[in-house]
């Protein structure tokens, strides 16, 4: 087959331009991606010879070679690794093939809008930060080059293939010969970057970003003078003894497996001997995951039996609210040919997967005596998956509800159930919640008014997942958890902070029945719009509020039920008022001493329920006739 030009994939070639352009000051990393794509090739190889052994039998020694050229200009990383067929060619490296490249694409579009609207600088170093907070993996190397070669064939295949392409649009691939299954990526340095071809410089950035590459990265002598040598340890991390692995190795092994370029924030590394033998080495990121949200709630862990990789995101090792951990498990008992498929329910599998879970557990717990504040950012970045837990994981409900943390009403940073209770107030018996989309807003929400005034805290739960949750938990040490938006809240029982509080309570009493006839008048005007109206004990400064009966869906889960459009009919509401208010009081005095056609009344009950559904943020069902009303209304006061 003779030579074929193709074009790159628009985002490639937007990529590559930001790539060639940019003044990205770890331009080295390209190596690292390099030698990191090479290593994968070899473990894909090496499980599929697992199950066909004759694809190595020529060439079984895994290993990358580096052979630098000053005077070609060349740097060139070799592996016996699976190669690329002519379709993986053009699936690969001419598209962006890799949901993180995607993503760094993503994160600069977005980085540019914010960019222009802040600066109107196309050429600010944002989009250089990204480029090293995502490596943008094979791509990379044309930082450094100004063209590069493939020389490829495919393990079981007999023809071999070269990609060439100088990064500007355009990409060729002919056919080409080699000896055997493999790739060669020679990169014609530029001339600026020639400090890339130097031996010393070479050894350095292999030390530094490629230590833990589980196979040998040998740098290719003379053939005089210079000896071929061996630059890193070449023994996968884990494997090595804890007390000879620095922080360095352990991070940069943690931005290999993770492709995320933060610090790891929690690292767990353990060999566990017994009727399971494993080690896990698994780190919490500092920061999240662009794909934490994704539906697929995909595991990322990689599973390897007794140094040979099997499979990456193996989502028996974990449960998926812990979707945001990465790194290793590598078992000593599974059989080596074990196929991806019969991982899923296997028992020694979910053995190692409750193991896990608990280590995991008891690690965050420490975290979170030890150091809370730390801990604190953990929760910000993952706290609103781990709960997905609470309905999903009974079994570890318990110690989940323990390293749970939440804002409140009474605290500025966050706090735990224990530290909940601890607070609570003579004669409470619930923990109080509301749920809403922003805790700012929510605080200033009416129903909180009576708990304000009573002193009695509330947890402001703002994670959508909150909804779910809350209902299917029920209690904690005995409390149940009570919205404290619902009818019946049971502050009554609460006793006050001082004794005035108690005695306006007794004033209460008197008001409360001086309303009865106004709330007999308001059910008739608003008839089947509310459920019920009651006077609130609750409210302090507010007149109304809306509250969802005892039994019925919470007023904020409906809402975002209805923007799923997984519900359309609307529940009525209670509707509350508050019997101190100087409206309501007069209002009731109007219509104990009018004749009952009193049209103000009406249009009274009409506006409260619509302003009490405007500060549940809701919309109104008729616009047109609360303007009407809203005119009488002022019309009628102007002409007093
Ligand atoms: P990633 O490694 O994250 O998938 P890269 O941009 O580094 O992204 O590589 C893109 C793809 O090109 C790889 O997924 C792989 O399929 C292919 N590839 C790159 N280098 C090699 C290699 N040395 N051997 C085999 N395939 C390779
Ligand atoms: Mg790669």
């Amino acid at each position: 087959m003779g030579k074929e030009t193709f074009s790159f994939q628009a985002e490639v070639s937007k990529l590559l331009d930001i790539v060639a352009h940019s003044l990205y000051s770890h331009k080295e990393i390209f190596l690292r991606e390099l030698i990191s794509n090479a290593s994968d090739a070899c473990d894909k190889l090496r499980y599929e010879a697992l199950t066909k052994p004759h694809l190595t039998s020529d060439d079984s020694e895994f290993k990358i070679t580096l052979d630098a050229d000053k005077k070609a200009k060349t740097l060139c990383v070799t592996d016996n690794g699976i190669g690329m067929n002519r379709d993986d060619l053009m699936e690969t490296l001419g598209t962006i093939a890799r949901s993180g490249t995607q993503a760094f694409m993503d994160a600069l579009s977005a980085a540019k809008k914010t960019e222009k609207k802040v600066k109107g600088d196309k050429n600010s170093d944002a989009r250089v930060d990204l480029i090293g907070q995502f490596g943008v993996g094979f791509y990379s190397a044309f930082m450094v080059a100004d063209k590069i070669e493939v020389t490829t064939r495919r393990a079981g295949e007999s023809r071999a293939w070269l990609w060439v392409s100088d990064g500007r649009g355009e990409f060729s691939i002919e056919e080409t010969s080699r000896e055997s299954h493999g790739t060669d990526v020679t990169v014609h340095i530029k001339k600026e970057d020639k400090e890339y071809l130097d031996r010393v410089r070479i050894q350095t950035i292999v030390k530094t970003y490629s230590d833990h590459v589980g196979l040998p990265v040998i740098l290719k002598g003379d053939g005089k003078k210079q000896e071929d040598e061996t630059l890193n340890t070449a023994a996968a991390v884990w494997t090595r003894q804890k007390r000879d692995i620095t922080a360095e190795n352990y991070k940069d092994f943690y931005q290999h497996v993770s492709h995320m370029y933060d610090e790891p924030w929690l690292i767990v590394h353990n060999r566990v001997e017994g009727v399971q033998a494993y080690t896990n080495l698994l780190f919490i990121p500092s920061s999240r995951p662009f794909d934490l949200f994704q539906p697929e709630r995909k595991s990322q862990l990689k599973l390897y039996v007794k140094r040979v990789f099997i499979t990456d995101n193996c989502d028996e090792l974990l449960p998926s609210y812990f979707r945001f951990v990465r790194g290793i498990v590598d078992s000593e008992d599974l059989p080596l040919n074990i196929s991806r498929e019969l991982l899923q329910h296997n028992p020694q599998l979910a053995k190692i997967k409750k193991a896990l879970t608990k280590r995991l557990f008891s690690e965050l717990k420490k975290k979170a005596e030890k150091t809370p504040e730390e801990y604190a950012t953990f929760w910000k970045n993952f706290g609103a998956v781990m709960k997905e837990g609470l309905y999903e994981d009974f079994e570890n409900r318990k110690a989940l509800l323990d390293i749970s943390r939440f804002r409140s009403t009474k605290s500025d940073g966050l706090i735990s159930l224990n530290d909940y209770i601890a607070g609570m107030r003579d004669g409470q018996e619930a923990i109080y919640y509301i749920t809403g989309e922003d805790a700012a807003q929510t605080t200033l929400s009416p129903q909180l008014e009576g708990f304000k005034a009573k002193a009695v805290e509330v947890l402001l739960l703002t994670d959508p997942v909150d909804e779910f949750w809350v209902s299917s938990v029920g209690s904690f040490e005995e409390k149940v958890f009570k919205s404290a938006t619902r009818g019946g809240a049971d502050l009554k029982d609460v006793k006050s902070e001082n004794d005035k509080l108690d005695q306006l309570e007794g004033d209460r009493k008197k008001k409360v029945a001086s309303v009865e006839p106004l709330i007999a008048a308001f059910k008739i005007a608003l008839g089947e719009k509310v459920k019920d109206i009651r006077t609130s004990e609750r409210l302090t400064d507010s007149a109304v509020c809306l509250v969802a009966d005892d039994g019925d869906m919470d007023i904020h889960l409906e809402r975002l039920l209805k923007q799923h459009k997984q519900l359309n009919e609307e529940t009525p509401r209670v509707l509350e008022l508050n019997a101190d208010h100087s409206l309501i009081t007069k209002l009731a005095a109007r219509v104990t001493s009018g004749d009952g056609k009193d049209p103000i009344i009406d249009d009274a009950a009409h506006l409260l329920l619509d302003q009490a559904r405007i500060i549940e943020g809701e919309n109104l069902s008729d616009p047109s006739a609360f303007s009407r009303r809203l005119s009488s209304v002022m019309e009628k006061g102007f002409s007093n």
